[in-house]
């Protein structure tokens, strides 16, 4: 669900080039640009999470416009600029139905770093994927058939499947789509009030 917006770049540079990536390294402003921004379609739908950074780009080249702040401001050598917490896309962007891309990091973000097993929630770095019908007995590597696993839960079940192995799994291991997004976006913005109104409707 990537947005690809470069062609939108004619006439913005002038106004993105204000702030130099020397400006955008001070000291501070360093966690404020990594704060996830939720980014809205041009029909109010939350379409994609961002980083402030990324966000404040989009602004700056007419692409899209602030709906909520954050609180946070970039200061520039010129100018003191709010970080936004929302963006809408100024003109709409047909978003395609189809899935993300299958990887480790895609897996465990659907997993939300949950061993599928036994429930441990990991970081990244001490989660395996596991094949949930093995590979050695023509388990493919899909969506389907890999989930997040921790290293114990991955010994314990082997070259098993997970009925053999006496395990079950915490739900059924779909494709990463738009629903996913979404299920995720709310997780994302439950805690922020900004979020909770293009999000809970
Ligand atoms: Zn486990």
């Amino acid at each position: 669900m990537s947005l690809r917006m470069d062609h939108h770049d004619a006439g913005s540079r002038h106004a993105a080039g204000l702030f130099a990536p020397a400006a955008m390294h001070r000291p501070g402003d360093g966690h404020a640009l990594l704060a996830p921004v939720l980014v809205l379609n041009a029909s109010y739908e939350p379409i994609n999470v961002c980083a402030a950074r990324r966000a404040l780009v989009l602004v700056l080249k007419g692409v899209a416009m602030t709906e909520e702040e954050n609180g946070h401001f970039l200061h520039s050598a010129r100018v003191a600029m709010r970080l936004p917490s929302v963006i809408r896309l100024l003109e709409y962007r047909r978003i395609p139905h189809q899935s993300r891309a299958l990887s480790r990091k895609n897996i465990l973000l659907r997993d939300r770093n949950t061993c599928q097993y036994c429930a441990t929630v990991l970081p990244s770095g001490e989660l395996t994927l596991d094949h949930v019908i093995p590979r050695s007995r023509g388990g493919s590597s899909t969506w389907e058939n890999l989930v997040a696993c921790c290293h114990g839960c991955n010994r314990r079940k082997g070259n098993q499947s997970p009925t053999e192995a006496g395990m079950k799994l915490m739900r059924e291991p779909r494709a990463f789509n738009l629903h996913t997004s979404r299920h995720i976006m709310r997780l994302m913005g439950r805690s922020d009030d900004k979020w909770r109104k293009y999000l809970f409707y």
